[in-house]
């Protein structure tokens, strides 16, 4: 989990397989104006040459709730982390969705890009993002712009996209599970909320049971599932991921070989 190009080299020093998180917001939450189509293509296409055709998937813009800026202009909300944020601010506003996939389409000529969505609730949401994604691509191919074999994958981080997930694994190449959301979500604790860790329990049955859930459903598609939340480095639930058969464990860069050493200690 990474969210600029100095991380993605501590990744690559901690033998990473490839990037299961890159954070593209910092891009945003680091300017004082929408960064272009330019400006995101040249730190898109750095991180894709970096990793050398190693695999790294590049989140879209995931902002609201926690994360503000002040250039999107946002109105205050009384409930920000169930407000307008992540995919519902892209799919409100196309001209900035476009101009980042285009941005990623085109770096992705120059080494092994995934996109990844957030926050995603719904089929009919998965819909039209292939149809903006698809117009991008088009657009690109016509002015003929090269362009890589890119996956679309969803992070499953509501409560909402767990339980259709059967649904959601027809739509796309992957799944990646966000349990800092889901878990505040399925639990309704405010992560951001101090005085509620002692009742925030990350080994809920509940998280476990939709992990499974999740696994199972993508598994039945055939496409490849992973957790991209902090869980994903906890080592006390490792041998429990391989058993519920998680494809891929996406970490900070520090804890890559930690949790290689766990996974290469487990029977
Ligand atoms: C998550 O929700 O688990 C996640 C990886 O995204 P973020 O922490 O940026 O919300
Ligand atoms: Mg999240």
């Amino acid at each position: 989990n990474v969210g600029n190009v100095s991380d993605v080299m501590t990744a690559l020093n901690n033998d990473a397989a490839g990037i299961g998180l890159f954070r593209s917001e910092f891009l945003y939450l680091e300017k004082d104006h929408y960064p272009t189509e330019e400006e995101q293509f040249q730190v898109y296409k750095t991180v894709a040459e970096t990793m050398a055709g190693k695999k790294v998937i590049i989140r879209t813009l995931d902002i609201g709730a926690d994360k503000q800026i002040d250039y999107f202009d946002m109105e205050p909300e009384e409930n920000p982390a169930m407000g307008y944020r992540a995919i519902r601010i892209c799919l409100d506003r196309e001209d900035v969705f476009k101009t980042q996939l285009r941005a990623l389409y085109r770096a992705s000529a120059y080494g092994n890009i995934a996109i990844m969505y957030p926050m995603i609730i719904s089929v009919d949401e998965v819909k039209k993002i292939k149809e903006i994604s698809a117009h991008v691509r088009q657009e690109l191919s016509e002015a003929g712009v090269p362009i890589g074999n890119v996956e679309e994958g969803i992070m499953i981080e509501t409560p909402a996209a767990a339980i259709i997930s059967d649904l959601l694994a027809e739509e796309v190449d992957f799944f990646s599970i966000g349990t800092n959301d889901l878990s505040q979500y399925t639990l309704a604790i405010d992560r951001q909320n101090p005085k509620l860790d002692t009742f925030f329990d990350p080994h809920h049955p509940a998280i476990l049971r939709l992990l499974q859930m999740v696994a199972d459903n993508a598994h039945k598609a055939g496409i490849w599932v992973g957790i991209c939340g902090e869980l994903g480095a906890d080592l006390s639930l490792t041998e429990t991921f391989i058993r519920m058969g998680m494809d891929e464990l996406s970490v900070s860069p520090a804890m890559v070989l930690p949790v290689r050493q766990k996974i290469r200690e487990t029977t």
